[in-house]
């Protein structure tokens, strides 16, 4: 590969980029580490092809071998998810969102969505994304006492208000989601139901979360968060939405589909299918409850007093600092994450009162509860201002060297 002598600039990014994520502990509960199959595939030629329209019937010619990676990627993606249909040409879960919900509304139609600072997402109907442009929005809250939902009252709030679409699935929230409740909202208003699963797609494929099929309409999901593969998105429907959702990826959203993305995706499809995935989830969701075990029995407050899933939520003011405050100081000695709003934050967004915390990335490096009950420790130690910054860094270093990353990667 030549890209150093052609530019030695965006090379260089690249090399440190990879020595970034090498060297640090990423504990961003929406990323992961694709294997390098998956990234091959990503970064093939399969770029260069256009191909507009759906396996066997494109606008353009050539098409025989893209042909083969959707097929199989949307074959997969059926078995992985038990959908009866998928389409896996959306650039981004943000899109696959946009065109989910204009498959089943027009502009001005109604969803009843989770609030973006209770965990749901821009694309949830936020005004500062099209989301809250485009469509008429209810927002749901978390219950104040239990932190969890409260689904007798978003199941008024859908007999109230008569949305359109209902929709379930969270960027921030640490507990099981309840499909058959959400179900049931989406009846009471007559709406669809679409559970947008990004971060817990990978949970769902090896069962270690409820399926929200069937009773959600329309399953819409990204790639790259638990799933571990390509970056990109999916939609998932019931046969009955199959064309309304095709109709409105291409051409209504999108226009050629990224092919080699969707190879990528194809790759990540079949590593889901595998028992050795199965068992990496399964880790995931051990080292959670680890984690948030040692965090909660030093004093931190944690949304919902725990997890069930990939991610903790929890408050750091409950031992002084501001979450952006945490964020920095915990970056300063090799510890990546992101500060977050909590649920009824009396914060700003900039400098919100949590920080969101996820296990994916470090149990792909291989790391088990053992490891988390130590950097348990060390999060605390660090936010606390217990411990010599440099210790804590040192032995990050040393943390990310028991248990290597792409170690067979060229660059
Ligand atoms: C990450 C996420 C998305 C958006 O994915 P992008 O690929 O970043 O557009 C949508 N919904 C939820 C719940 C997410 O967490």
């Amino acid at each position: 590969m030549k890209l150093d002598e052609i530019d030695p600039e965006v090379n260089k990014a690249i090399k440190n980029e990879i020595n970034r994520q090498k060297n640090q502990l990423e504990m961003i509960a929406s990323e992961n580490f694709a294997s390098e199959a998956v990234l091959k595939a990503q970064g093939c030629v399969m770029t260069n092809k256009y191909a507009e329209g759906l396996p066997g019937n494109r606008y353009y010619g050539g098409c025989e071998y893209v042909d083969i990676v959707e097929e199989l990627a949307i074959k997969r993606a059926k078995k992985v998810f038990n959908a009866e249909h998928v389409n896996v040409q959306p650039h981004s879960g943000s899109q696959a969102n946009m065109a989910a919900y204009f498959s089943v509304m027009d502009e001005g139609d109604t969803i009843l969505g989770p609030k973006l600072s209770h965990g749901g997402h821009l694309s949830h109907g936020s005004p500062y994304s099209f989301s809250g442009q485009l469509f008429n929005t209810i927002q749901y809250e978390i219950d104040p006492e239990t932190e969890r939902w409260n689904h007798d009252q978003i199941i008024e709030l859908a007999e109230e208000n008569k949305p359109d679409v209902v929709l379930t699935g969270y960027s921030a929230y640490p507990r099981e989601i309840d499909f058959s409740a959400f179900k049931e909202a989406a009846d009471a208003a007559g709406a669809y139901l679409i559970a947008d699963i990004a971060h817990i797609a990978g949970l769902v494929a090896a069962g270690e979360h409820e399926n929200p099929f069937p009773e959600a309409d329309i399953v819409t999901t990204t790639t790259h968060k638990t799933l571990r593969g390509a970056r990109g998105g999916v939609i998932m429907s019931k046969k009955e939405l199959a064309e309304d959702v095709d109709f409105s990826v291409f051409p209504w959203m999108q226009g050629g589909p990224l092919m080699h993305v969707i190879a990528g995706k194809a790759v990540t499809f079949k590593e889901a299918l595998t028992q050795s995935f199965e068992e990496y989830q399964k880790q995931i969701v051990r080292n959670a409850k680890a984690l948030a075990s040692v965090l909660k029995e030093n004093g931190l407050k944690l949304m919902s007093g725990g997890t069930d899933n990939h991610l903790i939520l929890a408050d750091v003011t409950s031992v002084g600092r501001t979450g952006k405050e945490a964020e920095d100081l915990l970056h300063d000695v090799g510890i990546t994450l992101n500060k977050n709003m909590i649920p009824f934050d009396d914060r700003k967004a900039e400098d919100p009162s949590g920080i969101r915390i996820g296990t994916p990335a470090l149990t792909t490096r291989g790391m088990k509860e053992e490891e988390m009950q130590e950097i348990g420790e060390m999060i605390i130690s660090v936010l606390k201002g217990k411990e010599s910054k440099n210790k804590v860094s040192e032995r990050v270093e040393e943390l990310c060297e028991e248990f290597p990353l792409y170690e067979d990667l060229e660059w």
